[in-house]
């Protein structure tokens, strides 16, 4: 058995599928025989030009025309003749063999195009380099493996999945997955909750134990990994898979009931998601609205910036679907762990405290604009509230609520309607702006407090390092004292504050949220319907008339103790 965190509910019995690159290393030899050599690369091109077109015929099923772009584009590099052929060449004049012949040609082209002042020629630098390692993969015999090219039912097994990766992954086939690296807050994790199929991340080790096609079961309740399964584990995982389905059902007989605690306080749930294709699992789990759109995948897999008009599609089509529910949407939060490659921003050494989200976008003003032209375009059709992420001073907030605001006049000045009761919001993610909540509250019309990041950033300890995972800890009355100022904070100015942090669906931390005053709590939306469940069992008196004794503790294990006696 393979310990981890788990990431995502539910048992996965299948398959393993390594999505591990293989190694791409040779020995450099001459050749006697350059048309066989030539002869090799010309079928590697092909095989990497079937295997694109599969990739690309899938991305475009599973995720449309726009993600599919990117495989076009390498499709156009493999016929481009002006690459191969000076690989050919190149075979012919060195006597080299084709995997030589094909890196010494590609490089040169890469170091030409990424040295180029013009955006476009970089992505291509890019291009090449992506496909380069395709072809030579095939060269060697070995395959890159793809998401978009499973076609049986799996488990992935890979050191860490990507966010693009992850937005791959086949629904149909991938039952779970299992990663080297990721905490339970990392981006594939939360995927994999919004995709609905259990995961385990964070096991350090489970690419090297676990090889291709062995049978394994994920055990995403309890974190667990089972490689080669005897006929009883078998059986008795089968069963807590059953059950698991069982308990689904009943959750589910409160869908359409309000979220009331048994003293009569109604608080709101909220889901968390990625894409529009997310709305339907949030009204099937009973969403009360979207806390948190997190706008940052309609910019990746892509390779290059939404339109307008493609993004005002996409808020629109979000916010039709939940009618009057309130739809929080976050503005561009790209950095940390979610890149843009074609963007071609410089490599940080501190990526999760550098150069991202609001910061990004007030020094690139037009990709910001841009997208909250689309935002108040789509406002006319339902309850749009808009928040900013990462906000760590007042000065920022202004700033993009200036851009925000003389957006909205140029709309109107163009004739272009839009909502007139737009709430605008930050996140509170770095502990300077919840330590001065007091004087964010005049300004903001709500807070939601993003504890994914504002845990790491207090406790200075890296969400996705594993080996400080244990630092990660959402009970610590650091945290806990946070959240108070900042709820204190809002309630005094009567404004609301909700949670889109993964601490917002935590069965042990929501008692206490509830005895702070938390109003909206978002979450994966198969989180939902178990909180529900949960806090209609609770009394908010009681839960707050014990805040001061769990503020004034001195450790998250205390804490924890304390709310599971008061909740029993
Ligand atoms: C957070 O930091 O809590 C949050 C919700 O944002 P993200 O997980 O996207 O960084
Ligand atoms: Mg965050």
């Amino acid at each position: 058995m393979i310990e981890g965190i788990a990431a995502s509910n539910g048992i996965a019995i299948a398959k393993a599928y390594q999505l591990v690159t293989p190694e791409l290393t040779y020995e450099k030899k001459s050749i006697d025989d350059p048309n066989k050599e030539v002869e090799r690369l010309e079928k590697a091109l092909d095989t990497a030009k079937e295997e694109l077109e599969k990739i690309r015929a899938h991305t475009r099923k599973e995720m449309g025309d726009e993600h599919a772009e990117i495989f076009s584009a390498h499709l156009l590099v493999l016929d481009d003749p002006e690459l191969v052929n000076p690989i050919k060449d190149k075979i012919r004049n060195e006597n080299v063999i084709a995997e030589t012949a094909l890196e010494e040609t590609t490089n040169m082209f890469i170091d030409m195009f990424k040295n180029m002042d013009n955006e476009y020629m970089r992505e291509r630098a890019a291009d090449i380099q992506d496909v380069a390692k395709r072809v030579l993969a095939h060269l060697l015999g070995v395959t890159i493996p793809n998401p978009g090219l499973i076609d049986e039912e799996v488990i992935v097994i890979a050191k860490d999945l990507t966010p693009s990766d992850t937005a791959q992954l086949n629904r149909e086939f991938v039952q779970g997955f299992a990663t080297d690296i990721g905490g339970r807050t990392s981006h594939s994790a939360i995927m994999a909750r919004s995709l609905e199929i259990p995961a385990v991340v964070g096991t350090k080790e489970i690419t090297d134990i676990v090889q291709h096609n062995d049978m394994v079961i994920v055990d995403g309740i309890e974190g667990k990994v089972i490689l080669n399964p005897s006929d009883d584990e078998l059986a008795s995982y089968k069963k807590k898979q059953a059950n698991f389905d069982k308990q689904k059902e009943e959750w589910a007989e409160l869908k359409d009931e309000p979220t009331i605690t048994a003293d009569k306080e109604q608080v709101e749930l909220a889901a968390n998601i990625g894409t529009p294709d997310d709305v339907a699992s949030v009204l099937a789990n009973g969403g009360e609205g979207i806390g948190l759109y997190r706008t940052e995948f309609l910019y990746m897999g892509k390779s290059q910036l939404p339109t307008e008009d493609e993004q005002y599609d996409a808020y629109k089509t979000v916010l039709e679907q939940m009618e009057d529910k309130p739809v929080v949407v976050r503005t561009l939060d790209i950095g940390g762990d979610k890149e843009l490659s074609y963007l071609d921003l410089p490599e940080e050494l501190n990526p999760f405290l550098g150069f991202r989200a609001i910061r990004f976008c007030l020094e690139n003003e037009d990709i910001f604009r841009t997208q909250l032209r689309a935002l108040l375009r789509a406002s006319a059709h339902g309850n749009l509230k808009i928040m900013f992420p990462m906000v760590a001073t007042l000065e920022e907030f202004q700033q993009a609520n200036n851009i925000l605001l003389d957006e909205k006049q140029n709309l109107k000045d163009e004739g272009i309607s839009v909502s007139d009761d737009i709430e605008v919001g930050i996140m509170v993610e770095i502990p300077s702006t919840a330590v001065i909540a007091k004087q964010f509250a005049k300004e903001v019309d709500f807070f939601s407090i993003g504890t994914n990041d504002l845990i790491q950033y207090t406790m200075a300890a890296d969400r996705m390092n594993e080996r400080v995972s244990y630092l990660y800890q959402p009970y610590h009355p650091a945290i806990l004292n946070l959240i108070s100022t900042v709820i204190e904070a809002a309630h005094a100015e009567d404004k609301w504050v909700g949670m889109c942090g993964e601490m917002a669906g935590d069965s042990i931390a929501i008692p206490a949220l509830l005895g702070l005053g938390l109003d909206e709590f978002s979450m994966s939306a198969t989180s939902i319907l178990p909180a529900r469940t949960q806090i209609r069992g609770l009394s908010q008196e009681k839960m707050a008339s014990c805040k001061n004794k769990f503020l004034s503790m001195g450790t998250a294990e205390e804490v924890v103790e304390f709310v599971k006696e008061k909740t029993e």
